[in-house]
């Protein structure tokens, strides 16, 4: 059972319970399993599939020692009345998008409860944390849950952690570099167990000091001594990553039950990606027998992915730019380092050395050998803030369809590129609710912006016939509970407060 270990050293293996308890490895590195793609989900029965069967499957295909009444009752909590569409994750059509007429679709991730695909994850890592402990629970350390967001992991991760039994969450976002809704919805936050702080920082700068602070071993022993220890709930965590895989093959299923494609078709995937999470467990599926052609990394402005995966060389030394799509404004992306590691078939050497580099020095390139390997399962492509707002339009013009700006990069980077060869359909990550991005949105469309967001929603509900998602539309109403600031250097201290007041 113990298959877990880190992308940088082979010793210490864990379970699939304690690298969710611990979140990321001593070491620096991510969690592991040379299990992975052992155990294959049967195509064969795919399209009789509900989304919580595949749920159970691939649950616990991947998290071997959790038991099939724990991962029942995870599956069950997480999914039965928290997303707003029976099928979870549905999938629409929208007209091919190149000349050979590929069939393509949206797959839509943001009916849950804070209308952003990370939901999807965060309504199942609590539960899955949340039977990690020894089993009467009584000899347990609390945990405290440390994320830096870049916009909507913090709601996300928020609002299925908040009044968790033993457990507290920290959120850090950059200030004002997140979207007005996206930071009324973690400044509105309720619950006892919850701290929301602002960072005069971007993204990187917060990640790279949370990470430094789960590495701080003095703070960890004086954590200790309250009884308190550090996990996390970004993507790192390998229980983020899990419940991110079941939905590619929800989307296969659909498909299948539609007669777009037939068992056994080869599809391709374009994930709109800031820190890899997303699309890496699109290779989980892979891995796991989906028949994928390819999956294609989207990014925005911020196109250091797309730099790495043609080039070779990785390099965060550049200029950052805040975009309208704020979660992928990232210059390390964090999940990467799954991949390197699956892609050299296991080189912890390797892994551990690029990393070195990338941490030293900013930027590490790769033997031409594993870049090939690399180009033979992911395609990439990009989009400026220009092609993100006529992609809206054009969107909308063909298809009736609103789509947000992050998923805007993988409906202009799709309609760029040819389909694979043999990809039998293609389908776009849809990761976030465009009432998320209303400013964004109705500016793309040619539409009157007035000042207040929450006014734009309106014009945007009237112009396009659409609807707000309640829970959006709500929080101009809902009081500001959060208004910490704070510079880098003092989130530590912050994360100690935070524990300290943990019941
Ligand atoms: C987090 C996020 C992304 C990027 O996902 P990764 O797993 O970090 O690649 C894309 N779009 C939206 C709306 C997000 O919230």
């Amino acid at each position: 059972m113990r298959t877990y270990h880190s992308t940088r050293s082979n010793e210490a293996p864990l379970t699939a319970k304690e690298a969710i308890r611990r979140g990321i490895a001593p070491d620096g590195g991510l969690y592991v399993s040379d299990a992975l793609g052992t155990v294959q989900i049967p195509l064969v029965d795919l399209s009789e599939m509900s989304y919580l069967d595949l749920a159970r499957e691939v649950l616990r295909a991947l998290l071997p020692d959790f038991s099939p009444a724990e991962i029942d009752a995870c599956a069950s909590e997480a999914y039965e009345k928290t997303f707003a569409s029976a099928e979870v994750t549905p999938v629409v059509d929208i007209a091919p998008m190149g000349s050979d007429g590929t069939p393509a679709s949206v797959l839509e991730l943001w009916h849950g409860p804070t209308s952003a695909f990370k939901d999807v994850a965060l309504q199942m890592l609590p539960r899955l944390m949340a039977r990690t402990g020894s089993n009467d629970g009584a000899e347990d350390e609390k945990i405290m849950i440390v994320t830096a967001t870049s916009g909507d992991t913090g709601k996300a991760a928020l609002a299925g952690f908040a009044d968790a039994p033993g457990v507290g969450i920290t959120v850090f976002y950059p200030e004002g570099k997140v979207s007005r809704v996206q930071e009324l919805q973690m400044s509105t936050q309720e619950g006892a167990n919850v701290a929301v702080c602002g960072v005069r920082g971007n993204f990187d700068d917060a990640q790279t000091a949370v990470k430094q602070i789960f590495a701080d071993r003095e703070l960890a022993e004086r954590l200790c001594a309250q009884g308190v220890m550090l996990s996390s709930a970004n993507s790192i965590n390998v229980g983020r990553l899990v419940p991110q895989v079941v939905y590619y093959f929800a989307a296969y299923a659909q498909l299948l039950r539609a007669g777009t494609i037939t068992c056994g078709d080869e599809v391709e995937f374009c994930v709109p990606t800031g820190n890899f999470g997303d699309i890496l467990a699109g290779y989980y599926a892979k891995r796991l027998g989906l028949p994928v052609a390819r999956l294609i990394v989207a990014s925005d402005a911020n196109n250091v992915l797309f730099d790495f995966l043609t080039t070779g060389t990785y390099n965060r030394k550049r200029p950052f730019f805040t975009t309208t799509s704020p979660s992928m404004d990232i210059l390390v992306s964090s999940n990467l380092e799954r991949m390197l590691y699956y892609l050299s078939d296991g080189d912890v050497e390797l892994v551990s050395q690029l990393m070195g580099e990338l941490a030293d020095e900013g930027s590490y390139t790769l033997p031409d050998e594993l870049l090939s390997k690399i180009q033979e399962v992911f395609a990439c492509g990009w989009a400026d803030e220009d092609e993100v707002a006529r992609a809206i339009k054009a969107c909308w013009d063909e298809n009736g369809y609103l789509i947000d700006p992050h998923t805007a990069c993988g409906y202009h980077v799709l309609s760029q590129m040819p389909a694979a060869p043999g990809s039998k359909a293609r389908i776009l990550l849809s990761t976030a609710n465009p009432y998320k991005f209303p400013r964004a949105v109705a500016g793309a469309l040619g539409l009157f912006c007035p000042p207040d967001d929450f006014a734009c929603m309106q014009v945007l509900e009237k112009a396009t016939g659409t609807c707000a998602p309640t829970q959006l539309a709500a929080l101009q109403d809902k009081p500001v509970l959060h208004t910490d600031v704070v510079d880098i250097d003092g989130m530590a201290s912050f994360v100690e407060q935070a524990a300290g007041g943990l019941k």
